[in-house]
């Protein structure tokens, strides 16, 4: 196994000495020893974390914000219907899609992403969901998918006053 290139002798093989986190565990700082030359070096290792962005309508990107989603979610959420805990997995599920998917979101992207997940556990809050979503505001679209919601859950309801 490869290790840090040895500042002295350029060897790439080392053994960690001793190993300290540093900042809350967001670094590292480790003392190594040559297996080459026997010196020893410090190296400090910062863990890489790529924000993941996300994209407005307008262009705009902001960093996305788990607290700001759940919030979002939990406002579309009527009287309990559905845990803090399921929100969270919710949340959880669509920053891991959106992650593995690249450094950007749409926030289109993700307002739908809430939309698929909300739909098969409670359908007031999806359509509340669907309702106040920024991106999802224009009244057509929120109609068409009310239609479409309708359609698939209760097709033999008979409408009033028919
Ligand atoms: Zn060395």
């Amino acid at each position: 196994m490869a290790g840090v290139r040895c500042p002295y002798c350029e060897a790439d093989e080392d053994k960690v000495v001793d190993s300290r986190a540093l900042d809350n565990a967001a670094a590292v700082r480790r003392r190594r020893e040559c297996l080459s030359c026997g010196r020893r070096f410090t190296t400090h290792e910062r863990v890489v974390e790529l924000p993941l962005m996300v994209v407005k309508r307008s262009g705009l990107k902001e960093p996305f914000e788990r607290a700001k989603l759940a919030d979002g979610i939990g406002k579309a959420v009527a009287g309990g219907a559905i845990a803090p805990e399921t929100v969270e997995a919710i949340v959880a599920g669509i920053e891991e899609d959106a992650r593995a998917s690249g450094p950007e979101v749409t926030s289109d992207a993700l307002g739908m992403a809430v939309l698929e997940r909300l739909r098969p556990i409670d359908q007031v809050s999806y359509l509340r969901f669907a309702s106040v979503y920024k991106g999802f505001g224009d009244a057509a679209d929120f109609e068409r998918e009310a239609l479409e919601l309708r359609k698939t859950t209760a097709p033999k309801r008979r409408r009033p006053g028919r």
